[in-house]
C-alpha cells in the first residue's frame, strides 16, 4: 500500500469500527464476531502508529464503549471505567511483563477470569446502594439504577464496619443457562433472539423497565475496588478479599504469581475450563498485583498500563462435511450452504454453515467428505474455517456450482462484478416467494399477518404470483385456510389496505431492485417525486446524485428495463398503491447545506434536530470536513467542535440555529 491508500485505509477501518460499535454497544445486536472486530482494529492500530498524523479524530483505537442511550440519566464517573489492553499470544503477554519489569522487577500479578458481560460502577454511602451506572464512554454512564437493584447478588446494603463511601466495579452477565432458556422462549414467540449471553445481558440490563430486566436472571462479579474511604490497601488481592467480605460476589478463580511462565501456564489453564463455568468469559486478565505500582505505572487514553487482557481465540471444533446445499434468495442468489454432522460448539448445536460463494470455497477448496474446522463467530454465525486436508477421503467431492437452479430448473449465469452465480428467472418460485417476503416486511409495504411460512404457501398452493396479487387476495377462502380464521383474515386485509397509501420511498425498497436499500428509495424518491420520473430516469440523471454511483445506477436501470417489473408496477398502481412522494418537507431554507450535530442538546434531542434540518432541504452528516456548512454544538461538545475550529468550519449555538429556522419547531 503506498500512503494514499493507507491513508483512506484508515478512513474505512475508522468508519467500518464505529459502524460495528454502534451495532455492539448502543444496539446490543452485533453483526461481525469480537475475534473480527479485534483483527480490524489490530490492523487500524498498526496503520495509525506508522501514520499518527492521518488518525480520525473519531477513531474508535482511542475512544472507549459507546454511547448513552436516551431514557437514562447520565453519570459522571468520579474514578474512570477504563478498557484494556489486549494480547492474543504468549508474546504479547511476555511483552507486557517486559514493559512492567522494567520499572518494576519484582512486580507480582493477579491473573483473573475476564467475564464476557457488561462493566457496571456501583456506589454505597454509608453502606447503602445508591446508584449503579454502566461504563458508558468510560468517563460518562447511564444511570441504571432502578435495573441495579433487581439483580439478586448485588447487596444492597453492606456489614455495618464498612467504609463511609465505597465504589466498586463489576461485570454484569447473564449465565449460559438463562441465556439458553431466554432465546428459547423468544424463539417460541416469534422475538428475535439475543446473539450472546453478553448481548442478552446488557440489553437486558439497559431497558426502560426494570420490570423487565428482574425478569432476566442476571448475575454480577465485582472484580476492582475503584474507590474507598478510610481504608488503605497495599495490593488488589488484598482489595479482592475485601469487596468478598463485603458481601459482593467475586471471581472464584484470581491467583498471584510472581513469574511470568507461571501466568501464561495459568491463562492456558483456564482457557481449558471455559466450558464449565455458569458464565461466558472471552479471556483472562493480567493485572500488576501492587497498588502503588499500578498508580506509578499510570494509563493511556483508554487502557491502564498496568494491566493485559489476554484473549481466548474462538472456540474451534471438527466436523464432517456431508453435503452442501443450495438455497436460492430474493434477488436469485444461489447460495451453498454445508451441511454438516452436528456438533457442539460454544454452546449450542451446529449443522449448518453457509459456505457464501464458489469464490470462498475454492478458496479453501473445500469438498463433500471433508472434515472441516467449525468456528462461532462471537457465538453467533457458525463459520468454516478450513479443511482438515489430512483427513480428506479419496471419494472426497469437489464441488461444482449447478449450471441450473435447483428451484426452478433454468440456467443460471455468473455475475461479473460479485463472486454470485444467480437464477435470472424472475417467475423462480424461491425467489418470488423471498421477494414477495421483502415486499410486505416491516421497512417495506409493512403489511401485517403474512410471515415468510404463510407466502411460501400462497405461492405453493398458486394463490399469489407476484406482490400485485396481494391485493386481490380472496379473503373468504384464506379465512377456510389452516392457520386462519375470519380474524385473522380481517386484519389481513386491513393490513393490506393499508399498505396501499405507503410513501414512495417504501414502495421502491419494497419492490426490491438490487443495491437500493431504504436509504436510497428514500432519496429517489424525494429526487423523483414519482414512480414514473424514476422509471424514466436515464443512467446520467441517476448517476448525478451525490449518493448513487454508477453500478447502482446501472441496477436500477435494468429493473425499469425488464417489462416484467413494468407490469407489476402497473399492477400495483391499478390496486392502488401509491406512486408518488408525499414530501414532509416544510421549506428549502437549508437546501445545499450540510449540519453535523456535536454535544447534548437543549430544546431537542439530535434525532429531531436532523429532522428539523432534512425537513427545511438541508442534509446531516456524522463528521465534520471542508464540505460542512455548519456545526451545530451544543454543551459539551467534544472532536467535532475541534476539528470543526481547526478547518474553520462555522459553528453555531442551538439558539442561532433556533434563529436560522426561525418559526416554531
Ligand atoms: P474489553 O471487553 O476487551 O475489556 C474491557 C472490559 O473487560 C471492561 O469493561 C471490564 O468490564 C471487562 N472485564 C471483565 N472481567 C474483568 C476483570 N476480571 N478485570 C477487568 N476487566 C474485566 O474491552 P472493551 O473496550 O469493553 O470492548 C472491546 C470488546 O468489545 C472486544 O472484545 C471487542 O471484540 C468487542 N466489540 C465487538 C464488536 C462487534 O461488532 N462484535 C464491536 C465493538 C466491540
Amino acid at each position: 500500500m503506498n500512503k494514499q491508500e493507507k491513508i483512506e485505509k484508515i478512513k474505512e477501518l475508522t468508519s467500518l469500527l464505529n459502524y460495528h460499535s454502534r451495532k455492539y454497544y448502543t444496539e446490543d445486536s452485533p453483526e461481525i464476531s469480537d475475534y473480527e472486530y479485534d483483527m480490524l482494529l489490530r490492523e487500524l492500530v498498526a496503520l495509525e502508529e506508522e501514520l499518527p498524523e492521518a488518525r480520525q479524530s473519531d477513531s474508535p483505537t482511542h475512544r472507549v464503549g459507546g454511547e448513552v442511550l436516551k431514557g437514562f440519566n447520565q453519570v459522571t464517573h468520579s474514578v474512570p471505567l477504563e478498557s484494556l489492553q489486549d494480547a492474543f499470544s504468549s508474546d504479547e503477554v511476555r511483552a507486557f511483563d517486559t514493559r512492567v519489569k522494567q520499572i518494576f522487577p519484582d512486580a507480582e500479578y493477579v491473573v483473573e477470569l475476564k467475564i464476557d458481560g457488561l462493566s457496571v460502577a456501583l456506589e454505597y454511602e454509608n453502606g447503602i446502594f445508591v446508584r449503579g451506572a454502566t461504563r458508558g464512554d468510560g468517563t460518562v454512564g447511564e444511570d441504571i439504577t432502578a435495573n441495579l437493584k433487581t439483580v439478586k447478588s448485588i447487596p444492597l446494603s453492606l456489614p455495618e464496619d464498612c467504609p463511609p463511601h465505597l465504589i466498586v466495579r463489576g461485570e454484569v452477565y447473564m449465565p449460559k443457562k438463562a441465556f439458553a432458556k431466554l432465546n428459547e422462549a423468544r424463539e417460541e414467540n416469534g422475538e428475535s433472539l439475543f446473539a450472546n449471553p453478553r448481548n442478552a445481558a446488557a440489553g437486558s440490563l439497559r431497558q426502560l423497565d426494570s420490570k423487565v430486566t428482574a425478569s432476566r436472571m442476571l448475575d454480577i462479579i465485582v472484580f476492582n475496588l475503584q474507590k474507598v474511604e478510610g481504608i488503605e490497601f497495599s495490593t488488589h488481592a488484598e482489595t479482592l478479599n475485601f469487596i468478598k467480605r463485603m458481601g459482593f460476589p467475586v471471581s472464584p478463580y484470581y491467583t498471584v504469581f510472581k513469574n511470568i511462565d507461571d501466568v501464561i501456564v495459568e491463562i492456558a489453564r483456564l482457557g481449558e475450563m471455559r466450558s464449565s463455568y455458569a458464565f461466558d468469559i472471552d479471556g483472562a486478565v493480567v493485572k500488576v498485583n501492587s497498588l502503588t505500582m499500578r498508580s506509578a505505572l499510570g494509563s493511556t487514553a483508554k487502557a491502564p498500563k498496568w494491566a493485559i487482557a489476554f484473549k481466548y481465540p474462538p472456540e474451534e471444533k471438527e466436523t464432517l462435511l456431508e453435503d452442501i446445499r443450495i438455497n436460492v434468495g430474493r434477488t436469485g442468489v444461489l447460495t451453498p450452504l454445508a451441511i454438516l454432522t452436528p456438533v457442539l460448539l460454544s454452546g449450542s448445536t451446529v449443522g449448518k454453515a453457509t459456505l457464501h460463494n464458489k469464490a470462498f470455497i475454492a478458496e479453501k477448496d473445500i469438498r463433500i467428505g471433508d472434515t472441516v474446522k467449525v468456528v462461532k463467530a462471537g457465538d453467533i454465525i457458525p463459520e468454516i474455517v478450513c479443511v482438515v486436508k489430512e483427513k480428506r477421503p479419496e471419494n472426497a467431492v469437489v464441488f461444482k456450482m449447478p449450471e441450473s437452479c435447483p428451484v426452478c430448473g433454468s440456467k443460471v449465469v455468473s455475475d461479473e462484478d460479485t463472486p454470485f452465480v444467480r437464477c435470472i428467472n424472475s417467475e423462480c418460485p424461491a425467489q418470488l416467494s423471498r421477494r414477495i417476503i421483502h415486499f410486505v416486511s416491516r421497512d417495506a409495504m409493512d403489511i401485517e399477518g403474512v410471515g415468510g411460512q404463510n407466502i411460501e404457501r400462497f405461492v405453493s398452493e398458486g394463490l399469489i404470483s407476484s406482490a400485485s396479487d396481494l391485493y386481490k387476495l380472496d379473503y373468504a377462502a384464506i379465512s377456510q385456510m389452516e392457520g386462519f380464521g375470519a380474524v385473522s383474515a380481517e386484519n389481513l386485509r386491513n393490513s393490506v389496505e393499508k399498505s396501499k397509501a405507503a410513501n414512495l420511498d417504501r414502495v421502491i425498497y419494497a419492490l426490491g431492485l438490487r443495491h437500493v436499500g431504504q436509504k436510497t428509495g428514500q432519496i429517489l424518491a424525494a429526487k423523483f417525486g414519482t414512480m414514473k420520473a424514476l422509471a424514466e430516469a436515464s443512467e446520467e440523471a441517476l448517476t448525478a446524485i451525490d449518493e448513487i454511483g454508477p453500478i447502482t445506477a446501472h441496477y436500477i436501470r435494468d429493473f425499469f428495463a425488464n417489462p416484467h417489473n413494468i407490469t407489476l408496477i402497473s399492477e400495483l398502481e391499478a390496486a392502488g398503491v401509491n406512486m408518488v412522494y408525499k414530501s414532509d418537507k416544510v421549506s428549502d431554507i437549508f437546501a445545499g447545506m450540510t449540519f453535523v450535530l456535536t454535544g447534548t442538546l437543549e430544546s431537542f434531542t439530535r434525532d429531531e434536530a436532523s429532522a428539523i434540518i432534512t425537513k427545511r432541504g438541508g442534509k446531516v452528516s456524522s463528521s465534520v470536513s471542508k464540505k460542512t456548512t455548519y456545526v451545530l454544538a451544543g454543551s459539551e461538545a467534544g472532536s467535532k467542535l475541534t476539528k470543526a475550529q481547526n478547518l474553520g468550519v462555522s459553528i453555531i449555538s442551538e439558539e442561532d440555529f433556533l434563529r436560522m429556522v426561525g418559526e416554531n419547531v
